[in-house]
């Protein structure tokens, strides 16, 4: 695809992300602050739907992983022992004329990508956290950073929680929570932002038994991309090469995913080998080795980690369910439809009259009301029932459910599914099971009509 076409498509979804309530720019009326985005209606639909499904996955259905909600301010030192203070860098490169600032990585060549100068900077590294004060007084032994990771919470609290929970090694613990970095070039939408969600997990292993786990995380965290109906053919496995690895890392891979602006991260795992406890045993002078009761030994356990972006992975759900077609009935005029899974879906059914008179809104208002005990449902009376179905197409809403004539003589309602757009006719008290068994059973290009 050429250059000028993938950056319409990326506007689109940027467009349609407003008007639909996905994604607004934060303090839009103030002008927008670079890098920080609001979360819509549906926006956070979506995103609590990815987590939900994530948590469920890794916590719920496990009992070798704990959950974990661990504070976003933690003690400097934690800082210091993970690395963040001296290595959390990137290199800083200003432009001498027109004053822009990217990072070393971004510039090929020695000329500045923006106005064409050769007068750039030497590389300067630049932390990438951000700094606040605890407490009243603005001095340097109150400073505290703002977590750039989630993954340091779960070091700390590793021996809480395996004992709270009476877990012994191979165990997990898992975290969703804000990140925030100091990015040099945020950018691409919500894809790199200066405030962010993660939702992390560290496996604790025994050092022999770090390379099989690596695996069996890698394919966990594959096939869980897949059963968000995400087109296996966009996402791909990435291998960090020597100089690529993070100080910590003995082995990386990252699952990349085919934005319009590129093959970018959507989430990497790591074996951090016995990096990040030795760290905190050293700083914290506390023992973080864990001692087999049945064979006696002791040692520092190895951490495996799968480490995944939500506002990265709402992105991906979306670029991939973006489609337009020609409509069926008209194939001169397009449709917008977000194909997505409709696990993930912000709405799940849009109830409508058909038209606004003779009881049908009535009608339509008691089965909505009924419909929100399970799914979230959105009524819908304004324009004409085509611009209505339009609306939810562009929501990603897998059905559509309307009340006509003959409802009001035998209580049958019509459903029109979205990828399909076949329409059947069902009693209105199986609506319900209906739509949960089509999650439930839902594949990528298939109705079940
Ligand atoms: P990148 O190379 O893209 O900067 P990274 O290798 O620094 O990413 P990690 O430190 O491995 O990323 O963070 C884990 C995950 O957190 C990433 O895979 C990504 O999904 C998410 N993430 C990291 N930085 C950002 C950001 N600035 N905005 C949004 N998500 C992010």
């Amino acid at each position: 695809m050429a250059k000028d076409e993938k950056s319409r498509i990326m506007n689109e979804i940027v467009s349609l992300c407003k008007r639909r309530g996905f994604v607004f720019q934060s303090s839009e009326i103030y002008g927008g602050i670079n890098s920080c985005w609001d979360f819509g209606p549906l926006g956070v639909e979506l995103k609590n739907n990815i987590k939900r499904d994530w948590w469920r996955e890794m916590v719920q259905l496990r009992d070798d992983v704990e959950g974990l909600d661990a504070a976003i301010l933690m003690h400097p030192k934690v800082w210091e022992a993970s690395g963040h203070i001296s290595e959390f860098t990137d290199p800083l490169v200003e432009c001498l004329n027109c004053h822009r600032r990217f990072r070393a990585d971004e510039i090929s060549g020695d000329k500045c990508p923006v106005c064409g100068s050769d007068k750039l900077t030497e590389p300067k590294m630049f932390n990438l956290m951000f700094k606040t004060f605890i407490g009243p007084v603005e001095s340097d032994e109150n400073v505290i950073y703002l977590r750039p990771e989630t993954a340091q919470g779960i070091y700390v609290n590793y021996q809480n929680v395996m004992t709270t929970m009476r877990q012994k090694i191979p165990f997990g613990i898992a975290q969703i929570g804000k990140a925030f970095r100091n990015e040099i070039s945020p950018g691409n939408f919500i894809f790199r932002s200066r405030e962010f969600e993660q939702m992390e997990m560290q496996f604790f292993v025994h050092p022999d038994d770090a390379e099989r786990w690596f695996e069996y995380w890698r394919q966990q965290r594959w096939n869980w991309y897949l059963s968000l109906g995400i087109d296996g053919g966009k996402i791909h496995w990435h291998q960090h090469g020597p100089d690529e690895l993070a100080h910590y890392a003995k082995d990386a891979y990252d699952i990349e995913f085919d934005f319009p602006f590129g093959r970018k991260e959507l989430e990497g795992v790591h074996n951090r080998g016995d990096f990040d406890l030795s760290r905190h045993k050293e700083f914290s002078g506390k023992n973080l080795e864990y001692s087999d009761n049945v064979s006696g030994e002791k040692y520092i356990p190895y951490i495996i980690e799968t480490s995944g972006g939500v506002d990265r992975c709402a992105l991906a759900v979306l670029v991939d369910a973006y489609t337009v077609e020609p409509e069926k009935s008209n194939p001169q005029k397009m449709r917008t439809v977000l194909k997505m899974h409709p696990r993930l879906s912000p709405i799940k059914v849009g109830v409508f009259p058909l038209v606004k008179k003779e009881g049908m809104p009535e009608i339509a208002r008691e089965i909505a009301q009924e419909l929100r005990k399970k799914f979230m449902v959105f009524y819908d009376e304004k324009d004409s029932i085509g611009r209505r179905y339009r609306r939810q197409d562009e929501a990603g809403t897998p059905f559509c459910v309307t009340v006509d004539g003959q409802t009001l003589q035998d209580n049958t309602v019509t459903i029109r599914e979205r990828d399909t757009l076949i329409q059947v006719r069902t009693k209105i008290d199986e609506i319900a099971p209906m739509i949960e068994k089509y999650i439930e059973n839902w594949e990528r290009d298939k109705g079940i009509f």
